[in-house]
């Protein structure tokens, strides 16, 4: 490719909107432009990485025996209707009407119109299993898109889909495709962690996440500091050293004004954990839509709001209004767990606490000595953990956090969908059984996001030779015949030998030529400059590493075993 005629627009200066350094890069070095919130054209530098990350996630899954296939973006309301989700999912799911005014939507994820083709088409056990996948564009109406390509509203997802005659070859599944996972981000040079994860809205009894460790990531890991345990905060689990208090006689004290958990801790000289803090949520979804709930924590831990969402089977909790804790009989700033008319959730770690503060749900007023016992509760993990607790599953560790950009997930959904949307099959006794079924899902999109904030340095993008949108730039200095000659005669060499090559001949100065290979990322520049040809030589710079002076006639040799070795 001609730099002259190539659309790679760069600019000198961060856009104003692009808070994380990826989404500066790939805006500043022409590989992305924003078409409106959370959309975006790839030009065709980003549109060559995005390729490039297919083709490595398309030859690892079909290594493992999956099977390429592609679903329409539109969906029919029934199929939805059908799972339960048309009204669960929640304003992600984009949902319209057609000129016949039926009922659609832009599909966010795979799992109905897969289940719809495979009860379709699945007869006996012995087409099974089955693990069917696509790479496709989704559409989800995120909240907050931003950061660029690491959260749209439209992107590119690898999904797989996977039937089963029984739970155990789902899990057989499951491990090839956790192991697929690792191979595909190790090919892409990516510092990256698995975690057990919450199974979200696609729901499922067991899930990971694979997180790339990044100070951006929107998501918090708990990892051990000695085994391997690792999870999402909204799942993770911990030991944590609970002091028992004296069992003494219950009293009211005036606590005039004084609301804030450290502020009551301080006011009656007592350490925080020895407080309940009583949190009321609104509940969307489940069982209790529409009620208030208490959620319960000791006063120096922060509730996980996902766990009480799980708790719950709910949608979404929000924070209860004034209107909600008058309803119940709460006094704000002052809420205590007794005599509030509501469902009641503690903390397992306030299981048999006694001698505990709580709000006296009177204004101004705490009560002392309270014990957990006189309360109808259902104890559950509602804690978020915490650095330095300690691990659950050795002795020997701490928790400590790492942010991460979730790049792929994986669930063993068991029969969550095929029930409901009928994939049946007979099995080896000739009798109808229902599929088992496992999901695992990439995101390809925001992968090219992830690999920059882990590949860059202050000059810009820094890819992974198997990533880059070139493998080489020829970096032409000067504009005499001479330059431009061999320099074309290069790249021509170069082409023939299918060496990804950018031919930078524009008119422009030296200096800009290498801030725009170097923003780019491109790892191997070749610089062809009057003073070199005057010594029969070339320049061979690796991005962000060494030189080499090459004698020209030997440049397409010297390349093609340079590119070998890093491959
Ligand atoms: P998140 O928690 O980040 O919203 P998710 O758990 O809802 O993601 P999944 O349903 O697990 O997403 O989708 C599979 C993969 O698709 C994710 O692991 C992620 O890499 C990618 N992905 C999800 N949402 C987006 C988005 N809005 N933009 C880009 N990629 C996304
Ligand atoms: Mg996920």
């Amino acid at each position: 490719m001609r730099y002259s005629k190539f659309l790679a627009p760069s600019l000198r200066d961060n856009p104003a909107d692009a808070e994380v350094v990826s989404h500066q890069l790939l805006l500043r070095a022409g590989f992305i432009r924003r078409v409106t919130s959370g959309v975006y054209d790839y030009l065709p530098m980003g549109l060559r990485v995005l390729r490039k990350i297919e083709a490595i996630i398309r030859e690892e899954m079909n290594r493992t025996g999956a099977q390429e296939l592609l679903m329409p973006m539109l969906q029919p309301a029934e199929l939805w209707q059908q799972s339960g989700r048309w009204d669960k999912y929640g304003s992600e799911l984009l949902r319209f009407k057609d000129r016949h005014a039926h009922e659609s939507c832009l599909g966010p994820t795979h799992e109905e119109v897969i289940c719809d083709l495979v009860k379709r088409e699945l007869r006996s056990y012995k087409q099974l299993p089955m693990n069917l996948y696509q790479i496709q564009t989704k559409f989800r109406d995120e909240v907050r898109p931003r950061f660029g390509l690491m959260r749209g509203r439209e992107f590119v997802m690898k999904d797989a889909y996977s039937f089963h005659a029984d739970e155990d070859s789902l899990q057989e599944e499951y491990q090839t495709m956790f192991k697929t996972y690792q191979r595909i981000f190790t090919r892409l040079g990516l510092k990256f962690r698995p975690v057990e994860a919450d199974t979200g809205s696609i729901g499922g009894s067991q899930s990971h996440e694979f997180h790339v460790l990044a100070e951006s990531g929107e998501d918090l890991i708990a990892y051990c500091t000695h085994c391997d345990y690792a999870a999402n905060v909204e799942k993770a689990v911990a030991k944590r050293d609970i002091s028992v208090f004296d069992d003494a006689p219950s009293h009211h004290v005036d606590t005039p004004n004084i609301t804030a958990v450290e502020d009551v801790a301080t006011f009656l000289a007592i350490p925080e954990e020895q407080l309940i803090k009583t949190l009321l949520y609104h509940v969307v979804g489940g069982e209790y839509d529409g009620q208030v709930v208490a959620a319960c924590l000791r006063g120096d831990d922060a509730l996980q709001e996902i766990k009480l969402v799980r708790a719950l089977a709910a949608d979404e909790v929000m924070l209860a209004s004034d209107t909600d804790l008058q309803a119940i009989h709460a006094v704000k700033g002052f809420v205590g767990p007794q005599d509030l008319t509501c469902k009641l959730l503690l903390d397992e770690s306030l299981r048999d606490a006694k001698g505990m503060v709580v709000g006296a749900n009177r204004v101004d007023q705490h009560i002392t000595g309270f014990s957990v016992d006189c309360l109808d509760a259902d104890f559950v993990d509602l804690r978020e953990v915490r650095v330095n607790d300690g691990c659950c599953h050795c002795d020997e560790g701490h928790i400590e956090h790492a942010r991460g950009i979730e790049v792929g997930q994986v669930f063993a959904l068991g029969q969550q969908y095929t029930k409901p949307l009928d994939v049946l099959f007979q099995d080896a006794n000739g009798k109808r059984a229902i599929a088992t079924m496992g999901c695992y899902g990439i995101g390809v999109s925001r992968l090219i996001a992830a690999v920059i904030e882990q590949c860059h340095d202050e000059h810009g993008i820094v890819w992974p030779l198997a990533l880059s949108p070139f493998q080489v730039t020829i970096i032409t200095m000067g504009k005499s015949e001479r330059v431009l000659e061999n320099s074309k005669k290069l790249y021509q060499d170069l082409l023939n030998a299918g060496v990804e090559v950018l031919w930078d001949e524009r008119k422009e100065r030296p200096g800009v030529k290498f801030k725009d290979a170097e923003l780019m990322g491109i790892p191997y520049h070749i610089v062809v400059g009057e003073r070199g040809l005057d010594a029969g030589i070339v320049e061979i710079r690796r991005r962000a590493g060494e030189k080499h002076e090459i004698a020209i006639t030997e440049t397409v040799d010297s390349m093609l075993s340079m590119l070998e070795e890093k491959l």
